[in-house]
């Protein structure tokens, strides 16, 4: 089965302590899409602007993701520049340029509107909303923020987290959201809001899996080649959405299941720049990681 993904495909200035890179492929839309699309066909609603790379847009064909919803307007791309010291858990933007997206209206096509699993990646939460409104009775809703969102929107983001099943934030986000240091009390606070599963993503510690009845804890891939943490979030929520897509079942197996191929797709992200590592994952690629995992995890 299909995923729809909204958010934001961007140009990205990324510093690390690895390197500095320019305008380069990025964007919560383009890291969950790619990363999805390892697992289930996937339908993209996004906006760029005129300065847009066309060898970016091959990356989206070569994963041959639909991008019927993927539109160009006059204008320029949405930019972000993120800045990453030693504690890659604690990025520092420098400057977030919304471009074409602030005045992006989304219109869903109508090939997309009964697509039944529905992720909306980090961008405006009206936006999300909107996307939200023009598909018919999706079986599975998830959906992401970030800091700028819940300082600028955190109204709207309320509004909209009463409509989803899955909720995914980082540490930092979820005790900014609920003003709570105890990410156990946070998990829970967020189940509250509306969604039946709370995932909060600690990076490289692993990842908390919160619904009605059960915790789930995990620890992260044990990776040693980490060069851009960019997207890891992105891709964590992809692969966890294409992997429920392709159950089409969403109880505590599967959702564990989910969140295990969700961390490792997170370390092909991680391993380079931009989406150079993503982009060539196989799945056997992904079967190997896993093997590994459950080899450090096992006892
Ligand atoms: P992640 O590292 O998974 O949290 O996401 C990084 C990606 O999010 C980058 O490629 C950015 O282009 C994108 N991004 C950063 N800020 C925003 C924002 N305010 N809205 C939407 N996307 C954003």
């Amino acid at each position: 089965m299909s995923v729809l993904v909204v958010g934001s495909v961007a140009l990205d200035t990324i510093k690390t302590p690895f390197g500095k890179e320019k305008s380069i492929l990025g964007g919560s839309a383009t890291f969950s899409s790619v990363s999805a699309s390892i697992f289930s066909p996937v339908n993209l609603v996004a906006v760029v602007g005129d300065d847009f790379p066309k060898t970016y847009l091959k990356v989206f064909k070569d994963k041959g993701i639909d991008t019927k919803g993927l539109i160009t307007e006059k204008g320029q791309t949405f930019r972000w520049e993120g800045e990453y010291g030693w504690d890659f858990s604690d990025p520092k933007t420098i400057a977030t340029h919304l471009n074409v997206f602030a005045t992006f209206d989304p219109k869903i096509p109508k090939e997309y509107k009964n697509t039944k699993h529905v992720f909306l990646a980090n961008i405006d939460p009206q936006i999300q909303m909107k996307v939200l409104n023009q598909v018919n009775k999706p079986k599975l809703i998830a959906c992401d923020t970030m800091n700028y969102w819940i300082e600028k929107k955190k109204k709207e983001l309320l509004k909209l987290l009463k409509k989803v099943d899955v909720f995914l934030v980082n540490e930092s986000e979820a005790k900014e959201f609920t003003h709570e240091a105890n990410l156990v009390t946070a998990g829970k606070n967020l189940l509250k809001l509306g969604p039946n599963v709370v995932i909060i993503k600690k990076g490289e510690h692993g990842v908390l899996l919160f619904t009605k009845n059960h915790i789930f804890a995990t620890p992260a891939f044990l990776l040693e080649s980490v060069y851009d943490p960019t997207g890891a979030g992105d891709t964590f929520a992809g692969g966890f959405m294409g992997y429920l897509a392709k159950c089409k079942k969403y109880n505590q197996t599967t959702l564990r299941n989910a969140v295990v191929y969700a961390s490792v797709m997170a370390t092909f992200a991680v391993e380079d720049f931009s989406l150079r590592r993503l982009c060539s994952v196989t799945a056997s690629d992904v079967s190997k990681r896993i093997q590994e995992f459950r080899k450090f995890t096992t006892f």
